[in-house]
Formats: structure tokens, C-alpha cells, sequence
């Protein structure tokens, strides 16, 4: 299917590796020039040149960590003008509910709440100016179902999801779309992380760490960037301007719910 992008400009933050290199991938196959972000210059550079090698399209790339104001300044500098928006940072820690003070709080808020609303703060008036644009959020399944280790998350990502909600809708009569992208466990280094933690607090082994991860998911195995880039893509194209404001989770069913 052809995405209708061909040519469209798309800022893709932290996307040298794991679900933000997927969409950046995606849109790249779908023919539309990238803006890649990550805080390490090398692995960001040779993921860039992958795709243009790959998929002959512009990459242009910015080292900078995107939770900070004056890196962030930088990337929306050169970026300048997009039509598409992917936003992305690491995750926040595991620990337990009562081991976190307000600093910790304030990180992740940062990172995960109050980085993707200055990026759309920035970014939208001028799709909205220009009578298109699409922003997706990468969030967390957390946002449907609390992962007990990840409360900084849950917390954070609850919040962004709150801004998205109503903003959605008063940005939308000006063709452009924000949507949220939920991922359940995907086979990237986050995953791993979290398998190791699992395998150190159980006192198990990493595979039996994995295999009782595994043993959680309808789909019996984890999600893969691949899979993720293309409904991030999709969310991208011309053809998903109807689904404003929307919460789509990609999870291989783990997540016991009818609605
Ligand atoms: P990943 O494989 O560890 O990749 C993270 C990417 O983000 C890397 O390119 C990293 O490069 C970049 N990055 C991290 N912090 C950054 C920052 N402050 N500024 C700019 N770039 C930054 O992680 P992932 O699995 O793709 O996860 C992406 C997001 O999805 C995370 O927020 C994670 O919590 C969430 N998530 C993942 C899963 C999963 O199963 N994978 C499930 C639910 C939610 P540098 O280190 O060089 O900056």
C-alpha cells in the first residue's frame, strides 16, 4: 500500500535503536525524509546511514538527549519545519513503589510527560498552519494495565496521555492527527533490561526469565520493531486521518481486556 508520504519530512526521536529505529525504518520505506535523534552520535550515524543505503531517502541526524531543554532546542532548530512527529525517549527505572522521592518523579515526568508535549508544543502550529500533520506518541501498554515495577511510567505516560486526549480534538479540525502507540514486550535492549531485572529479583536465569515473560502473552513470543514501525507508519500516512486521539496497543493480546 502506498502511504501517501512520499517526500513528507519526519522528526523520529530516539531512533537509533529498538521501536523509534523501527518507525524511522518504516517511514523511510514509505519514502519520506528523516530526522533521526538519539544521545550517542555512532550508533545514531550508522543507523542513519542504513537507511539511506537501504531506502535512498535524506537522514539527517541530531546526537542530543531529547529530555534536555537546550538538546532539544538544537534538534527542533534543525529539524525546522515537520509534517510528522515521532515521539520517543528511554524508559524510566523499575524499583518499588515506595523507594521513589519527587526527584525521581520529576525525571521521569520529564522524559516521558513534559518532553513529547514541548515537542508538540513546538512542532504542531506549524501543521496545523500548514493543514497537515501527524504526531504519534510512543507510550507504554502500562497506560492499560499497570506493570507494578514501572510506576514511574505508569505515572508519567498516564499524564501525556491525559494532554493527548483533549489536545487531540482541538487540533484535529486542522488536519492533523496525535495518536498514542502502546507496546506490550518487543524484542529490543528495553526488553532485555527488563528480562535481566526480572531474572536478578527472581533469583532465575535469564531464559527463564524470558520464558515466563513469554508465557504472559497471548502471542507467545515478543513483538518486533518491525511489526511496531509499520502500524507507527500507518498511523503516519494519508489514510489514517480519521483516528484522532486514539490509544492503539501492540501487545500479541497480553493485556486481558474486552474493550
Ligand atoms: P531501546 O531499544 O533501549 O532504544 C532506546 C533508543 O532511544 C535508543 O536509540 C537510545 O539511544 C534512544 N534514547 C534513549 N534515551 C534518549 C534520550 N534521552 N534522548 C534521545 N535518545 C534517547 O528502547 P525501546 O525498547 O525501543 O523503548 C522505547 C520506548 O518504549 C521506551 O520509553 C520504553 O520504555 C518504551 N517501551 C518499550 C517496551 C519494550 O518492550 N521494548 C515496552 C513498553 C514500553 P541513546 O542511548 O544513544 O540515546
Amino acid at each position: 500500500m502506498d502511504l501517501g508520504i512520499r517526500g513528507r519530512r519526519a522528526l523520529v526521536c530516539a531512533s537509533s535503536k529498538g521501536l523509534g529505529l523501527g518507525c524511522a525504518r518504516a517511514l523511510a520505506d514509505a519514502g519520506a525524509d528523516l530526522v533521526m535523534n538519539a544521545r550517542s552520535a555512532g550508533p545514531l550515524e550508522a543507523a542513519a546511514e542504513s537507511l539511506r543505503t537501504t531506502y535512498g531517502t535524506t537522514v539527517v541526524t541530531v546526537a542530543a538527549d531529547i529530555t534536555d531543554e537546550s538538546d532539544r532546542a538544537q534538534v527542533l532548530e534543525i529539524a525546522g519545519s515537520v509534517d510528522i512527529l515521532v515521539t520517543n525517549a528511554g524508559g524510566p527505572p523499575p524499583g518499588l513503589w515506595q523507594d521513589w522521592e519527587r526527584e525521581d518523579f520529576i525525571r521521569a515526568l520529564d522524559a516521558n510527560m513534559l518532553t513529547p508535549i514541548a515537542l508538540m508544543k513546538a512542532l504542531v502550529p506549524g501543521m496545523m498552519e500548514r493543514g497537515w500533520g501527524r504526531v504519534v506518541n510512543i507510550t507504554s501498554q502500562s497506560v492499560k494495565a499497570p506493570v507494578p515495577v514501572l510506576g514511574l511510567s505508569n505515572s508519567a505516560r498516564a499524564g501525556l496521555t491525559g494532554y493527548v486526549a483533549g489536545t487531540a480534538r482541538q487540533v484535529a479540525p486542522y488536519g492533523v492527527t496525535i495518536n498514542n502507540l502502546l507496546p506490550g514486550l518487543h524484542a529490543t535492549d528495553r526488553a532485555d533490561a527488563l528480562d535481566r531485572a526480572v531474572a536478578e529479583t527472581g533469583g532465575i536465569s535469564l531464559d527463564e526469565a524470558r520464558a515466563q515473560r513469554f508465557a504472559t502473552i497471548p502471542a507467545r513470543r515478543y513483538g518486533t520493531p518491525k511489526e511496531f514501525g509499520a502500524a507507527c507508519a500507518f498511523l503516519c500516512s494519508q489514510h489514517a486521518g480519521f483516528i484522532v486521539g486514539q490509544n492503539i496497543l501492540l501487545d500479541g493480546g497480553a493485556v486481558n481486556a474486552t474493550l
